[in-house]
């Protein structure tokens, strides 16, 4: 499972975190995804759940926000948020539909840790 992956190195980071703060107690972390990252947010959850079980981060809470999809038209440089999960999206100026450049929706990155 892909999300289990993704939470393994999520905590990674935040133990890191946690011991550069000398800190032992993870209120909060919020994490935010690209509606193109192909996170399954449930399943994110659930992996994150499993892994903190009987760990002291086992009452932390999760909470996942989906960035939306940026692009950047190839013919006309207009920026705009595709509906849908696609990359592929005609331009709302011009009608390109191929080439954007996508300026966000593949990120996943802690927002913020909340310690204790
Ligand atoms: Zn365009």
């Amino acid at each position: 499972m892909h999300e289990l992956s993704i939470a393994q190195s999520l905590l990674a980071l935040i133990e890191d975190e946690m011991a550069k703060h000398g800190k032992d107690t993870l209120v909060t972390v919020k994490v935010r995804h690209g509606r193109l990252s192909a996170i399954v947010p449930e399943a994110l959850d659930m992996a994150f759940t499993a892994l903190t079980m009987d760990t002291r981060l086992a009452t932390a809470r999760l909470v996942l926000e989906e960035n939306p999809v940026v692009l950047r038209c190839r013919a006309c440089g207009r920026e705009f948020s595709p509906q849908g999960k696609s990359a592929f999206a005609p331009c709302p100026a011009c009608g390109e539909e191929l080439g954007h450049t996508v300026l966000s929706g593949r990120e996943l990155y802690i927002e913020y840790l909340e310690l204790e």
